[in-house]
């Protein structure tokens, strides 16, 4: 089968980490059978849809590596849509209605007091020709609804969900266009699925009841339903997700150093009953891609653990991966002694400062007769070899000193700071006329 996925966000805002992991399964899945991934503009919406965020859609896809194979916009599609309509009106699968949003408010209040389901009444399918006529004279246009099928129980298989049934009866026939001619959301998807031989819907289980209504849609245009896995909710870890951490998108998580594929790695793994791994590429999540290994329950999203997957993915970069970032001069050496230390590539510039200095640090009176000891060492060392391990073994068998009171005053000295990468990788960097320099104080 050739598989065909997609994602389909409207561009009425930046992506954030919810539907950034709903467009990675479908891209995963995409790559791992060797498929094709869509990326579909629901921007039916005219008004809230914006051409620049369509674009930083497009953006942010390619930044996560997950650029779609094409791209369609369903403002281009809108002929389609009306052709579809105009079969299924046909068929006697939509028709009009007329009630205002107030009307169906009264109705479905109505409906609870009495302990029924607020579900659509359906009067509109009682409406005479003259009605229609009287309706249309004083002014009033129709909205159009799909019709379901009440006497077909629907049932799919869900990747995620296994097996889903749904009772019609309990379902409200779906407005699907309204009285200016916009379209919801519903039918151009489904309408856009067939045409686009769109093979597995993968989406958020805010998403299942639609499921239920567009497999009867799919059904009514004579396509066979694609497909379909909805994937639990993304929460954090005390509960619901934060408007703060919903709304992250992919400039804050730059912002923070976040490296794309750990976001990659950590959205692909939550919620599933694999490990979250600190992976150099995508190739391993999309081999590993399985929608058996989901978990019903939400997916616990959470900012420190994400920062903390980065940390251990910055630790194994190649210099290669990080050359352009890196500050001018820093070179192969220089990243790989300072890797082990870093949360984000950012970082890297502070340790380089470190480096080519200047270096300012105020030694405590009773070191300083132990550092002029210790720069007297260093002038005499070879320096290519291994400089701190032969300043160190002097030093002790100078000094006596030993630990902590020998290490710590060498590294403020020589580094201004207290901890940082290793001085045994350091200390080349530095360099010998450097070092003593810094040692003098
Ligand atoms: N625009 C819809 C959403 O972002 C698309 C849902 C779908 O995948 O069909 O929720």
């Amino acid at each position: 089968m050739n598989v065909v996925t997609r994602f389909a966000p409207s561009p009425t805002g930046r992506l954030h980490v919810g539907n950034i992991r709903t467009a990675l399964h479908n891209w995963l899945w995409a790559r791992k059978n060797g498929g094709t991934f869509l990326l579909r503009l629901d921007d039916t919406d005219r008004e809230r849809s914006t051409e620049e965020f369509a674009e930083r859609i497009g953006e942010d896809l390619a930044w996560l590596g997950s650029a779609p194979d094409a791209v369609y916009r369903q403002s281009e599609r809108f002929g389609l849509y009306e052709a579809a309509l105009e079969r299924l009106r046909a068929d006697g699968r939509v028709y009009p209605a007329y009630e205002t949003a107030q009307e169906l408010d009264l109705k479905r209040k109505i409906q609870l007091s009495r302990g029924k389901p607020p579900v659509y009444d359906r009067a509109a399918l009682d409406l005479t020709d003259e009605d229609h006529a009287r309706l249309q004279a004083e002014g009033r246009r129709p909205h159009w609804r799909f019709k379901l099928d009440h006497d077909k129980p629907i049932h799919w298989y869900d990747g995620i969900r296994g097996e889903q049934d749904f009772d019609p009866h309990l379902l409200s026939d779906p407005v699907i266009r309204r009285e200016d001619g916009s379209w919801l959301y519903m039918l151009p998807s489904a309408v856009d699925d067939v045409d686009m031989g769109v093979t597995h819907v993968v989406r958020g289980e805010d998403h299942v009841t639609n499921t239920a209504i567009q497999i009867q849609m799919f059904e009514a245009m004579g396509a066979v339903p694609p497909a379909f896995a909805h994937s639990a909710l993304l929460v954090s870890s005390e509960g619901k997700l934060s408007k703060r951490l919903g709304s992250l998108g992919v400039d804050a998580l730059k912002e923070e150093g976040i490296e794309p594929i750990a976001l990659v790695a950590k959205l692909a793994r939550i919620g599933t009953s694999q490990p979250v791994e600190p992976v150099a590429s995508a190739e391993p999540l999309i081999e590993g891609f399985h929608f058996e290994c989901f978990g019903r329950a939400p997916a616990r999203f959470d900012l420190e653990e994400l920062a903390a997957l980065n940390a251990q993915i910055v630790h194994r970069l190649p210099y290669s991966q990080v050359a352009d970032r890196l500050p001018d001069g820093m070179g192969e050496e220089a990243w790989e002694a300072i890797r082990p230390n870093l949360r984000t590539v950012t970082e890297a510039a502070d340790w380089w400062h470190i480096v080519e200095g200047p270096v300012t640090h105020q030694a405590s009176p009773e070191d300083s007769d132990f550092l002029t000891a210790a720069a007297e060492v260093a002038e005499e060392l070879d320096w290519s070899a291994n400089p701190w391990g032969a300043l160190t073994a002097a030093l002790k068998e100078q000094t006596g000193r030993a630990g902590k009171q020998l290490f710590l005053p060498l590294r403020q000295a020589l580094t201004g700071r207290d901890s940082g990468p290793e001085m045994a990788a350091l200390l080349p960097l530095i360099g010998k006329a450097e070092a003593v320099r810094r040692l003098r104080g």
